[in-house]
């Protein structure tokens, strides 16, 4: 493969809108080349409005098209699974949206697929690439906490209302706040943490904005293999409470405000018995540096920030926490054979 990296995006979405296109085009050497739409009016109006060559009706013609050696993928969930079949199946590169398909049983098949192709897959969790995060997860290595023990979240948002759709109508696509904001905290806290979660409880509400049987508020509790407890509040229908990770050690705190979020922005502020320090975070872009991985993972010279393998251990914990809401009982999350 040349130098130049050619995408094609497999959804006309609004998060390719409003971040991944700049995040593809701020990497060097990669063009946006393509996108298909279930809609042919749609899909050419989303490529003029966005500069984008080509704009397909099917899937199939965009992964025909030789210009294409990577897709992102931001179709509705439901639709992941055989779009990341049929992508690695034609030899092109997968980045794809959370959460990778609707069970751990299709997730592990896309993984599969794309292994036996040869070509990268990697899971566009976002928060793992923003700066705070990251310094969160080397304080907590470097000891900074002494031994994790809690970990709280506070994830509970008001679902802008361009994106109130399927996110809150549609089970078939994958809606709900459990799959589209705990998903996240999941991947988070693992990669915060350097462990893994063995069990969830929950409950879930739903009102006022979600139907057809579908949550928009959930609060849950992760146990982690390394004895650490996760609480975990998620919501589409909070206006006013502010996002926040924190985690509580033996010998000190960290707490990281503001930084639940798609931007670059929040502070993290460690305290400990030598008093309350805000640490200094150098800000970026959190989707650039996803694909900027991504292509370094496609380069053979990296790795993706976030892994297939993330985004099933991901999936994974949030359907143990839908299963653990549905069913009032605690639900082990079985160690995964990747
Ligand atoms: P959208 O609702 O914007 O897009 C999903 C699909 O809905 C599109 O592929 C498109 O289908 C269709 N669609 C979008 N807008 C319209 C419209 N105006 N009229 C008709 N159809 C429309 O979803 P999001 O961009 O919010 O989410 C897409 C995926 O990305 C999901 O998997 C979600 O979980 C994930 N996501 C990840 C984030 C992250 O930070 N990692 C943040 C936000 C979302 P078609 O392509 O056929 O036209």
């Amino acid at each position: 493969m040349s130098r130049t990296i050619g995408w094609g995006l497999i959804g006309a979405s609004t998060i390719a809108h409003e971040h991944m296109i700049d995040a593809i085009r701020a990497q060097p050497g990669n063009e946006v080349v393509a996108v298909a739409s279930a809609n042919a009016e749609r899909a050419r109006s989303y490529a003029s409005t966005h500069g984008i060559a080509a704009g397909y009706s099917s899937v199939a013609s965009l992964l025909a098209d030789p210009a294409v050696d990577a897709v992102y993928i931001s179709t509705t969930n439901e639709l992941h699974r055989e779009q990341t079949i049929a992508a690695a199946r034609t030899g092109k590169h997968v980045l794809c949206e959370k959460p990778l398909a609707l069970t751990v049983v299709d997730a592990l098949e896309m993984v599969r697929a794309c292994r036996a192709a040869g070509v990268v897959m990697a899971t566009n969790h976002h928060l793992r690439n923003a700066a705070t995060h990251r310094k969160m997860r080397e304080l907590i290595a470097a000891g900074a906490i002494g031994k994790p023990l809690f970990a709280r979240v506070f994830h509970a948002v008001y679902l802008p209302l361009n994106l109130q759709g399927w996110r809150i109508d549609r089970p078939q696509a994958g809606g709900g706040v459990i799959l589209d904001i705990t998903v996240h905290d999941a991947d988070t806290l693992r990669f915060a943490l350097g462990a893994e979660p063995i069990e969830a409880i929950g409950f879930k509400q739903t009102s006022p904005l979600a139907r057809n049987g579908l949550e928009d508020g959930a609060m849950s509790v992760l146990r982690f293999d390394n004895g650490a407890l996760a609480q975990l509040h998620d919501a589409f229908t909070v206006k006013h409470a502010g996002t926040g990770i924190e985690f509580h050690g033996e010998t000190g705190s960290i707490l990281g405000r503001n930084v639940m979020t798609q931007n670059p922005t929040g502070e993290v502020v460690l305290r400990s018995a030598n008093g309350e320090q805000t640490i200094p975070i150098e800000h970026e872009s959190l989707y650039a540096r996803s694909v900027a991985a991504f292509c370094s993972a496609i380069r053979g010279t990296g790795q993706p920030a976030a892994t297939a393998e993330d985004g099933v251990r991901s999936l994974a914990t949030a359907l143990a926490v839908v299963e653990a809401c549905r069913t009032g009982r605690a639900v082990a999350i079985p160690p995964l054979a990747l």
